[in-house]
């Protein structure tokens, strides 16, 4: 039997990275070859192959450059929700700034697709416990959900809640949508998405997901266009970031298609009845 689950796609280019400004500089950005077109149309491809809608967390700054890309994904039946404007992490923003970038964001994508933006995941998860303020702005610009909270050390906490849940906010309640973490003796693993779904044993994956459908737990998976590209520009980056963004690169494909076909996904706006 299958259950369903939330399959993501965090639709930015390959230099749209967290915490590298030192060697991909933002004043770069515009000169830098985008390659985001392909390798998005490559997971357009697979979905459609699986006839399986997804979420897509679209950056407002790539949804101005390329309008006919949102357009197409929005009409081909998936959810376009938002990734902020500029690739900010929450935490470094203040609150008028972080409503600004959001704002900026949804009315580009509001405007693409002619249809209303209720989602949002901030980059690298950045909504956690300094920036929890970035929640309740959410909730007054007229989100339903949020998904920027990962229940992982580093990232996040692992004392957040692993399954969709909701938030008691000023104006009423808002959901929140975690990625997929597997506890392993009390430390919960990254293999929802990033190099975590890239590198462990995708029968661990599977089990994870299978335990959560027994319980009726959706399990969120999230992946980038830059994981379907092994052609993908290389920058001098410090080991730790080569390993986040490269490692196990070649095998994102068939992984993701052994995910489709293994389980049944769809978006978020559907699993949450919106
Ligand atoms: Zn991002």
């Amino acid at each position: 039997m299958k259950y369903r689950n939330i399959l993501t796609v965090d639709l930015e280019d390959w230099f749209h990275v967290c915490g590298v400004s030192r060697y991909i500089p933002r004043e770069s950005w515009d000169g830098l070859e985008s390659r985001i077109v392909a390798t998005t149309s490559r997971i357009l491809d697979l979905l459609s192959r699986a006839k399986t809608l997804a979420t897509f967390f679209v950056l407002g700054s790539v949804a101005e450059q390329y309008p006919t890309l949102v357009r197409g994904i929005s009409d081909s039946g998936h959810e376009i929700a938002s990734h902020g404007y500029a690739h900010r992490r929450v935490y470094t923003m203040t609150p008028d700034l972080f409503r600004d970038d959001l704002k900026r964001s949804a009315d580009i994508l509001a405007g693409i697709t002619g249809k209303e933006i209720k989602g949002f995941r901030a980059p690298e998860w950045s909504i956690r416990d300094g920036s929890m303020w970035a929640l309740d702005i959410l909730q007054e610009e007229g989100f339903l959900y949020d998904s920027s909270m990962a229940p992982l050390h580093v990232i996040g906490n692992p004392q957040y809640p692993t399954r969709p849940w909701r938030h008691r906010l000023s104006k009423g309640e808002m959901w929140e949508i975690p990625p997929l973490v597997c506890d392993i003796r009390l430390i919960n693993l990254p293999i929802g998405g990033g190099w975590g779904m890239r590198i462990f044993p995708y029968r661990l994956i599977r089990s994870a997901i299978i335990k959560n459908n027994r319980q009726g737990i959706p399990s969120v998976i999230f992946v980038h266009p830059r994981e379907f590209d092994s052609n993908c520009p290389r920058v001098r980056l410090p080991l730790i970031k080569r390993f986040v963004l490269n490692a196990s690169i070649v095998g994102t494909e068939k992984r993701f298609e052994r995910l489709l076909d293994d389980f049944e996904f769809t978006t978020v706006a559907n699993f949450i009845g919106l």
